[in-house]
């Protein structure tokens, strides 16, 4: 079973769900964590897992030959994320940080003139702590588009469960509803969003679940803080998307002692959460 730890908000509290779920689970079954907010990843840092580096991860980037170039413009003209500026009667030139590596530069050029090289966009790392295997990627900083390092480490990921044949695999996305969050989205057979009863809460919240809908992805609501805010603002949206509210988790100082620390919660709608996934 492949469960998406997702919301439309950041601050929520999705790590520290993320991370105290899948150490439950492990308790149960064979579970592997992915944290795939490769912006911003911290899974490791509240499970105290000390990670190992795994492999880097490359994308392929355009490498001009001017001997070659009738500046025609081509290249730019395909571009699609405008990488490639070009003006009239000059070479063009590439503004590497918009480049997403989609090749299509390098094969619409009528005379060759652009070749492949690669470079690096992100490290893949892996670490264990007791009965959880963890994996996680970061983006290097300045790449734009991070999609592709969710990929790679989703395409790294689906190697080992095919190996360890895992009960239960968590991805906790990056917060949004970027590309890399639907890329770290699809393949899981269901998601769960982490919210608050707040307005902003409410909006994102409609947010990742208008995303889940379009992609036909199952979801369910945990909602975060419960007792603060407003809690009618998420069961309105929670009816509207017909996503059910499996669990509440309170406000309190116990709760916050662990965030404020960077540690996994120990709370009972926690381990009801994981009974419910065993059964
Ligand atoms: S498409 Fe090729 S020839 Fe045309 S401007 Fe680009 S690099 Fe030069
Ligand atoms: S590889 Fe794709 S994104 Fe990069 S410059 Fe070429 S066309 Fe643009």
């Amino acid at each position: 079973m492949k469960i998406a730890i997702t919301g439309g908000k950041g601050g929520t509290g999705k790590s520290t769900v993320a991370t105290s779920l899948a150490l439950e689970l492990s308790k149960k079954g064979k579970t592997s964590l992915i944290d795939a907010d490769v912006d911003c990843p911290n899974d490791h840092l509240i499970l105290n897992i000390k990670r190992e580096k795994i492999k880097d991860v490359y994308q392929p980037t355009p490498k001009f030959n001017f001997k070659k170039c009738k500046k025609c413009g081509r290249c730019s003209e395909v571009c699609r994320e405008n990488a490639i500026v070009f003006v009239k009667g000059n070479y063009p030139i590439l503004i590497p940080e918009q480049c997403i590596g989609c090749s299509a530069c390098m094969i619409s050029c009528p005379y060759g003139a652009i070749s492949k090289s690669r470079k690096k966009i992100g490290t893949i790392y892996s670490g264990k702590i007791k009965n959880l295997d963890f994996l996680s990627a970061e983006t290097e900083i300045g790449v734009e588009e991070e999609s592709p390092v969710v990929n790679a480490l989703k395409d790294f990921a689906k190697n080992k469960e095919k190996e360890r044949n895992y009960d239960f695999v968590l991805i906790d996305t990056s917060p949004g509803t970027h590309c890399n969050v639907i890329s770290a989205l699809s393949g899981v057979d269901s998601a769960f969003c982490i919210t608050e009863p707040t307005p902003l809460g409410q909006h994102d919240l409609k947010l990742i679940l208008q995303l889940l809908e379009k992609l036909k992805i199952p979801s369910k609501i945990i909602l975060n803080r419960a007792d603060i805010g407003d809690k009618k603002l998420i069961q309105e949206i929670a009816k509207k998307f017909k996503a059910e509210i499996i669990a509440e988790i309170p406000y309190s100082k116990k709760i916050l002692k662990a965030y404020s620390k960077g540690l996994p919660i120990k709370h009972e709608s926690i381990e009801k959460i994981a009974e419910n996934l065993e059964k």
